[in-house]
C-alpha cells in the first residue's frame, strides 16, 4: 500500500490550480467575480492579519475570513492547542459520555457572560447556534413566532434565512418558516405593537447590525429587552460577529449592560482554525426544553463540543485575556475612527464613517453638485452598490488592502481588522483610504481605470475557461 500525499507535497505540487478547480468543481460565479475585480489572487499562506499571495508580497487582510480570525491567521497559542489535542489522542465526541472540554469551555464562556445565560448548548457554525436559538425559544415558550430586524443576517440555512433581513438571500428560497416576522431595526414601537399579540417566543437581533454595519439608536435595544420582559418573549442577542472582543467590550451587549436569554456565539471563538458555534441560555429556558432524561437529546449535533473546536476556544479565550485584546480592539478602533471620520467633512461622496471597536465601515453616496450627483447616479445604476468598488478595487490593487462591501448593493465597506492588527496597519488602510477616497470622488478618471481592469479581468476570465475547457 502507497502512502497518501502529505498535504505539504499536495500543496506544493498543485497550487495554482485553485481558480480551474473552483471554476470546475466549485462556483465559477464566484470566480467571475474574482477575476472581474482583478481579485483572484494564489494565495500561499496567512500569518498574523495578513494573507500572503505566490509572489511572497503580504495584503492586510481586513475581511478577517468574515471575522474569524480575530487573533489573526494561525495564531501559534491556538494551533498548539490543536496539535495538543491531536497528539493528546483524546476520547473525543463519546457521545454516551461527556468530554472535559466542551465543560470546561462552557465553564469559561458563561464566566464571561451576564448572569442571565447559566448553560451553553454547542453548536459548529454561526447559523447552527441560531437555528438552537429559534428551537429553544419555540419550545420554551410553547409560542411560534419569531421577530427579527430589517437587515438582520443570522445564517443562510433555512431556519436562520426565515429570519433574514435581505431579500437578496431569501430570494427563491421560500416558503418560509411560519410565524417569522421583521420590524425596522431601531423601531420599539413596532416590537412593542407585535409582543401585545402575547404569542411571540423571541426577539433576536443583532447588537450591531453586520450588514451595513448599523448601530442602534441610543436606549433601542434595552428598551427591546424590557418589552420582552413584560411580554413573557425570550430577548436573543446575536453576537457571532459582534462577540469575542471584536467591538471593543467581550460581548457587544456590554455597551448597553444588556441580559438576555440567548447569546449566540461562534465565527472568532475557535480563533478561525476550527468550525464552532454555541448559544448561551438563560437555565430556566434550557430547563424548560430539555425537561426530563427522555429528552436529553431533543436537540444537538453530532460534533458540537468537539475536543479540536474546544480546545481550540479555550487557547482563544486565554489569549484574548492575557494579551488585553478587548482594550486594545476599543484602542485601535477609536483610533480608526479617529483617522477616518475627517473624510466625512472633507469629501462630499462620504456621507458616515462609524463603528465600535474593530467593526468599522464607511457610506458612501451621491454628492450634492449636480454633475458629480448624475456620474453617481450613472455608476450605481451600472450596478447598485458599484461606486463602493471604485474604493474597495484600488485599496486592493494600489495598496495592497483586502476589505469588502458591507452588504449586497450597499454603497457601504466595512473593515473588520484582527484585534491584534498592528498600530501602523491601522494608519496605513486610513492613508491609503483618503487617497481612493480622493481619486474615486473624481469619478471619470475612475471609471477608466475600472473599466480597464474589468475588461482585462473578463479577458483572464475567458483564457481559464478555455484551461478548464482543455483540461
Ligand atoms: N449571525 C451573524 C450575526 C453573522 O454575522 C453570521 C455570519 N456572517 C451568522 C450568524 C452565520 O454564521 P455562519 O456563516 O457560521 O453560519
Amino acid at each position: 500500500m502507497t502512502k497518501p500525499d502529505g498535504i505539504r507535497e499536495l500543496l506544493a505540487r498543485r497550487t495554482g490550480e485553485e481558480m480551474a478547480l473552483n471554476d470546475r468543481y466549485l462556483n465559477p460565479q464566484m470566480g467571475r467575480i474574482l477575476r472581474t475585480l482583478g481579485f483572484d489572487r494564489t494565495w500561499v499562506g496567512g500569518d498574523h492579519s495578513h494573507l500572503i499571495d505566490a509572489d511572497g508580497e503580504r495584503y492586510l487582510d481586513l475581511i478577517d475570513g468574515y471575522g474569524v480570525f480575530a487573533l489573526g491567521r494561525n495564531h501559534p497559542d491556538v494551533v498548539a492547542a490543536v496539535n495538543d489535542v491531536m497528539a493528546a489522542g483524546t476520547a473525543n465526541l463519546p457521545q454516551l459520555g461527556v468530554t472535559l472540554l466542551s465543560g470546561v469551555l462552557a465553564e469559561q464562556l458563561l464566566a464571561r457572560a451576564p448572569g442571565s445565560v447559566g448553560a451553553m448548548v454547542p453548536a459548529n457554525t454561526g447559523t447552527e447556534a441560531v437555528e438552537a436559538a429559534i428551537k429553544i425559544a419555540r419550545a420554551a415558550t410553547g409560542r411560534p413566532r419569531i421577530l427579527y430586524a430589517d437587515h438582520g443576517f443570522h445564517g443562510l440555512t433555512l431556519g436562520s434565512v426565515s429570519i433574514n433581513g435581505n431579500e437578496e438571500f431569501r430570494d427563491g428560497f421560500g416558503p418560509f418558516l411560519p410565524g417569522c416576522d421583521s420590524v425596522a431595526f431601531g423601531d420599539a414601537d413596532a416590537v412593542a405593537r407585535e409582543l401585545a399579540r402575547e404569542d411571540v417566543a423571541a426577539v433576536i437581533l443583532e447588537p450591531i447590525q453586520g450588514k451595513g454595519v448599523n448601530l442602534p439608536p441610543d436606549g433601542y435595544l434595552a428598551c427591546v429587552q424590557r418589552l420582552c420582559r413584560e411580554h413573557g418573549t425570550l430577548f436573543v442577542c446575536d453576537e457571532v460577529q459582534t462577540g469575542l472582543g471584536r467591538t471593543g467590550r467581550f460581548l457587544a451587549l456590554e455597551h448597553w449592560d444588556l441580559a438576555p436569554d440567548m447569546i449566540c456565539v461562534s465565527k472568532a471563538l475557535s480563533g478561525g482554525l476550527v468550525p464552532i458555534g454555541a448559544v448561551l441560555v438563560s437555565r430556566a429556558a434550557f430547563d424548560k426544553v430539555f425537561d426530563g432524561m427522555e429528552r436529553a437529546v431533543r436537540h444537538g449535533s453530532t460534533f458540537g463540543g468537539n475536543d479540536l473546536g474546544a480546545a481550540a476556544a479555550i487557547a482563544t479565550l486565554e489569549v484574548i485575556e492575557r494579551d488585553g485584546l478587548v482594550a486594545r480592539a476599543e484602542r485601535l478602533g477609536n483610533l480608526l475612527l479617529d483617522l477616518t471620520q475627517p473624510l466625512v467633512s472633507r469629501h462630499d461622496v462620504v456621507r458616515d464613517v462609524r463603528g465600535a471597536g474593530l467593526m468599522w465601515a464607511i457610506e458612501l453616496g451621491p454628492p450634492p453638485g449636480a454633475a458629480s450627483r448624475s456620474l453617481f447616479r450613472a455608476v450605481d445604476h451600472l450596478q447598485p452598490g458599484l461606486f463602493a468598488q471604485l474604493i474597495t478595487v484600488p485599496l486592493f490593487h494600489e495598496h495592497r488592502i483586502l476589505c469588502q462591501v458591507a452588504g449586497h448593493r450597499l454603497n457601504v465597506i466595512k473593515a473588520l481588522p484582527s484585534l491584534l492588527v498592528d498600530e501602523d496597519d491601522i494608519r496605513h488602510f486610513a492613508d491609503a483610504l483618503a487617497d481612493v477616497v480622493a481619486t474615486a470622488e473624481h469619478m471619470p478618471g475612475a471609471m477608466a481605470r475600472f473599466g480597464v481592469r474589468m475588461a482585462r479581468g473578463t479577458a483572464r476570465a475567458n483564457r481559464a475557461r478555455r484551461r478548464v475547457a482543455a483540461g
